[in-house]
């Protein structure tokens, strides 16, 4: 069990370190990186998908490529063009809805990036569930050709009222965090589009699981991880007998580095299906003693090994 913590490029959920253990098994190497505020019960979910990855492996990939988005901040229009010139990929997702801006900050942002992508290039915004309603509905209205809008508002209710209200999908990511909560988002006709995380679901196959009860069209996005969870990610994306939106794996350039040698990097806006190996020069720059991670992992284990039994999987030491 070894313990990471790479500095961000950019501060991200309020994190400015993201921090993780690295485990290995017969299968290769899994990582188990949940957010500072999540809870053991929650945390055993990402333990068993570092478990998966380590004991398990993935199953069979169906397509070798995994089409990716460039992720635009809340920036100035000018800078948002260049990051989109920059990444090579056809396909943005704008954040907008930025606390201390205005409507016009995110429409002069989504220009520059639909002008930047040129003809055929794909919009997607994201505001993170800052909307009301209202706001909502004028303002994916008045942003013109969308892909999709992720997470417009915060609740299933409101995500649902916007649905009905505008033509464009509405994509759910912050409504799930947990298994069931993907058929809670299609009971409520809350959302068009899934945002599935492999981590907070337990692994690939258990993200397959739910994917298949949702049924909804599924965009695999990352938790902002070393290259060790991101490979999770692309096996997911690989698996999925349908694929039809490029994911949110082009995570790794929000990352002043990585634990392999070979990062998971996007390249002309896609990332080439593989499982790199953790590399022991590149780890040893990040690691860290980690007393603090090796208790999570321990108090997570407990709730993993209540849930259900789980064989040939003994706790990481
Ligand atoms: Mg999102």
């Amino acid at each position: 069990m070894r313990v990471f913590a790479i500095p961000m490029r950019t501060r991200f959920r309020g994190v400015t370190r993201r921090e993780g253990v690295l485990v290995r098994g017969p299968a290769g190497w899994g990582e188990f990186s949940p957010f500072p505020e999540y809870g053991p019960a929650e945390c055993a979910r990402w333990l068993a998908a570092a478990y998966e990855a380590a004991h398990e492996g993935w199953p069979e990939p169906l397509r070798t490529k995994i089409p990716v988005n460039v992720t635009v901040p809340a920036v100035d229009p000018e800078s948002a063009h260049a990051i989109v010139r920059g990444s090579g990929c056809r396909t943005a997702k704008v954040k907008v809805a930025e606390r201390g801006q205005g409507e016009g900050d995110d429409i002069a942002r989504v220009e520059a990036v639909r002008d930047a992508l040129g003809p055929g290039g794909k919009v997607r915004v994201d505001a993170n569930g800052a909307w009301d309603p209202g706001t909502a509905v004028h303002m994916i209205k008045v942003l013109g050709d969308l892909e999709y809008a992720e997470q417009p508002c915060a609740t299933l209710a409101e995500l649902a009222e916007v649905r009905r209200r505008v033509e464009t999908p509405i994509a759910a990511d912050e409504s799930i965090r947990r298994a069931e909560d993907p058929l809670r988002v299609r009971a409520a006709d809350a959302a068009d589009i899934v945002v599935l995380k492999v981590q907070p679901l337990g692994g690939v196959r258990g993200a397959l699981r739910v994917a298949e009860a949702c049924g909804l069209p599924v965009v695999v996005s990352s938790a902002v991880e070393t290259s060790v969870g991101l490979a999770a990610g692309l096996a997911l994306a690989a698996a999925l007998p349908e694929l039809p939106y490029a994911c949110g794996l082009g995570t790794m350039s929000l990352l002043e580095g990585d634990v392999v040698r070979r990062s998971l990097a996007a390249e002309d806006g896609a990332i080439g299906v593989r499982r790199p190996e953790v590399d022991e020069e590149a780890l040893s720059r990040y690691e860290v003693d980690g007393a603090e991670w090796r208790g999570r992992v321990a108090e997570a284990q407990v709730h993993l090994d209540a849930r259900r039994s789980v064989p040939g999987r003994g706790a990481a030491r």
